[in-house]
């Protein structure tokens, strides 16, 4: 055994669970593909859920399943406990100071829209400028193209340095006075890039602008308290982070959410409605119109209590050793281009091998039951400064181990081969 595989397995041995309990709790990772054990390295498109999020899902519409907040009969109360007992979690796992400013959505996406939408709607117009940067993804991107098509304002985009990184000297040097909000990625889904939202929060606020921050890929990774980034709004998918698909939130200040119109209407986002005018609901429910996906809210909150029952810390001490032996691996492979340098990462790794094209690389990999993503990863602008029209790129998570990093490692040299 190599001697960095066998340190981390005695690291992991004095303290945390072992790699096969852990890997227990994920049943899609004992699937094999074509006679070859699954190798489950997307991890930053989805991650996979663990038995104890299904198990709360399960039992949630076994045993509990109604509408939330109208029903006066038992179930509808407990439905509705087990979808503000789920705010609630969320908003311990990320610190934010009351239940009002956690709002259940899709997801990222979602999240992004409502405050495009909600706050954009009414605050950006000629003259004022939303920053972006270069490594954003598209849907911190498109939706203020699309109201900037109604409100006539400017996108602006800070340069990312060859090493995947931003230079916050340069995003203040070359800061626009008309900018109203950055928004930017936390961690980039291409570069693995950990950006250092607290101080982007800091410049935004120095110079009167807000900071709505993407977490998107990292949630997954890293504890997160929303005061102590001083951010004002944060975006976040749970199926990233062991939960299901198909709930997120947004988290916002709740100053602004009260100050910001309602952005769908319908069913529970409304106090009173009459033909001639209606009364919103309190937050956060101003911004949750229609039946809410309590299912998956019960999942999310069972994905964070079982992040929290591995730690944090624990997470992101495995995956820092995870991405120390893939650096090493695939940092000495001849031909692999790696893309993103930056000293503060996530477990995300995108290359191109030679001139080999990634959706090649990456069938190459399914063959050997290794699932890896290739393309733009939504991310086209950040595909086009660093001149490439594609990326095959692993993503790892704690379940992962130093095995599927080896085989991964070999598939790439016989991919090398095949194609030379
Ligand atoms: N931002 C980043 C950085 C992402 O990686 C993703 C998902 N690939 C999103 C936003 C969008 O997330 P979702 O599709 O869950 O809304």
């Amino acid at each position: 055994m190599d001697m960095g595989v066998a340190a981390a397995r005695v690291r992991r041995a004095a303290g945390g669970p072992s790699e096969a309990e852990v890997r227990a709790d994920f049943p899609i990772l004992s699937r094999e593909l074509g006679g070859r054990p699954l190798a489950y390295l997307d991890n930053a498109a989805t991650s996979q859920k663990p038995r104890q999020v299904l198990e709360a899902m399960r039992r949630f519409y076994e045993r509990s399943n109604a509408n939330v907040h109208r029903a006066i009969h038992a179930l509808g109360e407990e439905a509705t406990a087990a979808y503000e007992e789920a705010r609630g979690k969320l908003r311990r796992f990320i610190g934010a100071a009351s239940d009002g400013e956690i709002v259940f959505t899709r997801g990222t996406t979602e999240s992004i829209n409502l405050v495009a939408s909600s706050w954009g709607g009414e605050r950006l117009g000629p003259g004022d400028v939303v920053l972006l940067t270069e490594m954003e993804h598209h849907s911190d991107i498109v939706p203020w193209q699309l109201l900037r098509a109604r409100r006539g304002f400017r996108l602006a985009a800070a340069r990312v340095e060859d090493d995947g990184t931003l230079d916050l000297d340069s995003i203040r040097r070359n800061w626009d006075p008309g900018t109203k909000l950055v928004a930017v990625a936390h961690a980039s889904n291409v570069l693995g890039t950990v950006n250092d939202v607290k101080a982007l929060a800091a410049l935004a606020h120095e110079r009167g602008a807000l900071i709505l921050v993407d977490a998107a890929q990292s949630v997954p990774h890293m504890r997160i308290d929303v005061r102590d980034l001083d951010c004002d709004f944060l975006a976040l998918s749970g199926h990233k982070a062991y939960g299901p698909m198909g709930i997120g939130a947004l988290y916002g200040k709740e100053a602004l959410l009260e100050a910001m119109p309602p952005w769908m209407g319908g069913g529970d986002m409304i106090r009173s409605v009459s033909f001639e005018e209606s009364a919103w609901n309190d937050l956060p429910w101003k911004f949750e119109a229609g039946t809410p996906n309590v299912g998956g809210a019960v999942g999310l909150g069972a994905a964070l209590d079982y992040a929290d029952s591995l730690g944090l810390d624990w997470i992101a001490e495995r995956e820092l050793a995870l991405s120390a032996y893939a650096l090493a691996r695939l940092g000495a492979m001849e031909g692999l281009a790696l893309y993103g340098t930056a000293p503060d990462r996530c477990p995300v790794f995108s290359f191109n091998l030679g001139a080999v094209h990634a959706h090649d690389v990456a069938q190459y990999l399914d063959r050997e039951g290794i699932a890896v993503r290739a393309g733009h990863h939504c991310a086209q602008p950040l595909m086009r400064r660093l001149g490439i029209p594609a990326a095959a790129r692993a993503s790892l998570a704690f379940y992962n181990t130093e095995e599927e990093i080896d085989r991964l490692a070999l598939a790439l040299e016989g991919a090398s081969r095949f194609y030379a």
